[in-house]
């Protein structure tokens, strides 16, 4: 299962977003699955079009239109 908001928030103010600040130039991704490992966080910056290949990966298809790169930390120790 994957959880991701549609746009970030405020650092200071969590109730509004839409300006240039470091919270509403991110969004959070949640990954949950028998291939993830549990209770990790992963800081390391990712890109909305990573998504489809680590879908790819996890559900074991080829994603050959997608331009992101899987996330490791989402696929465990599956291979390409
Ligand atoms: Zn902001």
């Amino acid at each position: 299962m994957f959880v991701v908001n549609d746009h970030g928030r405020h650092t200071r103010d969590f109730t509004d977003h839409g300006d240039r600040c470091e919270g509403c130039q991110h969004i959070m991704l949640l990954v949950i699955g028998p291939d993830t490992r549990k209770g990790v966080t992963d800081p390391t910056p990712c890109r909305q079009i990573d998504i489809a290949p680590t879908v790819g990966r996890l559900l074991r298809f080829e994603t050959p239109y997608a331009v992101g790169t899987a996330i490791t930390s989402a696929t465990g120790n599956l291979k390409e």
